[in-house]
Parts: C-alpha cells; sequence; structure tokens
C-alpha cells in the first residue's frame, strides 16, 4: 500500500491497484495530477477500424526524453497510463526505468493479440516493478479462454471494452470467470468517426445491450469500471445510489487527471479534446494547471 498528499487530501493506493481519497474537506483539492494518459506512439500493426488514435503500422514514434521539464517534475506515486503499441517503442524499457526512479506507478495498455504475443515479457516487466498495471483490450469476437487463463497470471490486470465494440457474445464468454473489466467510451474520432458510419446499426445494438445490462455486469465481474465517456454513454449515474456515487466517482476530466500526446508534444483535458497545447518546457504541474484553469473559462 502507499500513501501521499495531495492538496487538501490524502491518496491510498492498495496493492490491488484500488485507489481512495480521504479528506476533511467538503471536496478533493488537488495540487498537482494523480493520473496522465499518455500516448507514447502512433505505431500500431493492429489495424482496428475503430481506432480513435488512427494507429497505422506506419505512424510516428515520440522522442520519450524530448521533455526533461516534464519527465524531472513527476511526483511520486502519481501514475501514467501509456497507450499505444507501447512494446514495439525502443525506448519503452529506459523510459520505464525513470518512471521506477521517480517511483511513477506506470501502467501500459496493449491489446488482446499484443498481450498473448508478449506475454512473458510483460510478465518481467511487472516482476520487475517496472510495470504496475496492465489493460488488455479485447478484440470482440476472438475472446477465449487461453487469454483468460493468461490474464488470470499476471497481477493487477483489467479487461478494457469500447462501449458499441463489445458484444453480448463477448460479455457471455467472459462472465463469471474472475475479470475486472474497463468500460471505455466509444470515441468518434479519427476511424472511430467512419466505423460509426459504415456500423452504427451494429455499434448502437451493442451499446443499447450494455445499456440494459450494466448492472447484472457487476453481478459477473470481479470489479467493473467505467471511463467518463462509458458513464456518459451509459448512463451510469441511474443504477448508483447517490452516497456511492459521491465516494466512487473520481471526477471529471481535467480535474484530477489529464491526457498528453508525446508524439505530437501537445497536452490536452483529455484524448477526445481537440483543445490542445504544447508541452514546450512546462512541467507537468505546470500543465495541470493550465488546464485546471481552462476548466474555469
Ligand atoms: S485501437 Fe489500439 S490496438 Fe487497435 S489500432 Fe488503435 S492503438 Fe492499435
Amino acid at each position: 500500500m502507499n500513501l501521499y498528499k495531495n492538496g487538501n487530501y490524502t491518496v491510498m493506493i492498495m496493492n490491488d491497484g484500488t485507489k481512495v481519497r480521504y479528506t476533511k474537506e467538503d471536496s478533493f483539492i488537488p495540487s498537482f495530477a494523480e493520473n496522465c494518459d499518455v500516448k507514447i506512439t502512433d505505431m500500431c500493426s493492429q489495424g482496428c477500424p475503430f481506432c480513435y488514435e488512427g494507429c497505422t503500422k506506419f505512424g510516428a514514434h515520440a522522442n520519450l526524453f524530448k521533455y526533461p521539464f516534464l519527465l524531472n517534475s513527476l511526483h511520486p506515486y502519481t501514475e501514467m497510463a501509456l497507450n499505444g503499441n507501447d512494446l514495439d517503442h525502443p525506448q519503452l524499457e529506459d523510459f520505464l526505468i525513470s518512471l521506477k526512479r521517480k517511483k511513477v506507478f506506470a501502467n501500459i495498455t496493449v491489446n488482446q493479440n499484443q498481450f498473448m504475443t508478449n506475454f512473458d515479457k510483460l510478465k518481467e516487466l511487472q516482476d520487475n516493478g517496472l510495470v504496475y498495471g496492465i489493460g488488455v483490450s479485447l478484440i470482440s469476437g476472438e475472446i477465449n479462454d487461453d487469454v483468460i487463463h493468461h490474464m488470470r497470471l499476471l497481477k493487477n490486470i483489467v479487461l478494457h471494452a469500447i462501449v458499441g465494440i463489445l458484444t453480448e457474445k463477448d460479455i457471455s464468454k467472459l462472465k463469471n470467470k474472475g475479470i475486472k473489466i474497463l468500460l471505455l467510451g466509444y470515441k468518434n474520432l479519427k476511424r472511430g468517426v467512419s466505423y460509426m458510419e459504415s456500423n452504427s446499426h451494429q455499434v448502437m445494438n451493442n451499446m443499447s445491450y450494455l445499456y440494459e445490462h450494466v448492472y447484472e455486469m457487476t453481478d459477473w465481474f470481479d470489479v467493473v469500471s467505467f471511463d467518463n465517456l462509458a458513464i456518459d454513454q451509459l448512463d451510469v449515474k441511474r443504477i448508483v445510489p447517490e452516497d456511492k456515487w459521491d465516494e466512487f466517482y473520481m471526477g471529471d476530466d481535467g480535474h484530477y487527471t489529464f491526457y498528453i500526446d508525446m508524439v505530437k508534444g501537445e497536452f490536452a483535458k483529455n484524448s477526445l479534446s481537440q483543445e490542445r497545447y504544447p508541452i514546450g518546457d512546462m512541467t507537468i504541474d505546470d500543465m495541470f494547471k493550465f488546464i485546471l484553469e481552462k476548466n474555469q473559462d
């Protein structure tokens, strides 16, 4: 378990990855970001037709050491969620070593194929404390017991599934298998736009199924969590009692977290936001403060 003070509250991160905030005040006011969603590459061989980052096998990698002010100003025990086909990045391991020295928790997301192909490497990264949590993005229609078995062999592992892509059939294969699932909202951005145009009927059907069954999913999975877009798309608030909502809701995007695109050298409130700002010589705190001020506009 790790504890740290941030603004007027204390954050506790338990060994299973659960995060709890405490304060004696009426609201939680942070001094620095708890979590940054960071894109480190536009290169990905997987070619998902709905990829909102528009990644391709010809996409560019970020130079992960181009922004020393950013790297040197990270706060211990905060989290960095690294997205994209991370394992192909030639600087990934050195970057993870730098994060570990700063006592920053690195979480990485890989898709289901990458997870199976790179299982030993991921295990080694986790065993060496270079990676804390692992997100495995579901490939709809291709989940099987072998993937589920391998997921059980690692710690702090969460299946990522996109609202509108996750099907009833996927859920029936996944349910009651001791899995933690994170539901991510469908992003109408880049390839997400064309995919929605060509497959709107199927996407809407999948969304409707989830909307109807999201409450039951809490029985079928060990943990069900949501990003803020999924909370909106599934109207999760309707199924959570008010006192529980106050306890579990982790805040709007840009209030405790923000997004950094290291490939383009930009930061924003979240990955969906088109209002982006240059990283330049800013520290992590400069960027977060900037986003907090933008929230007031
Ligand atoms: S959605 Fe993820 S796995 Fe698929 S192409 Fe985009 S980055 Fe690659």
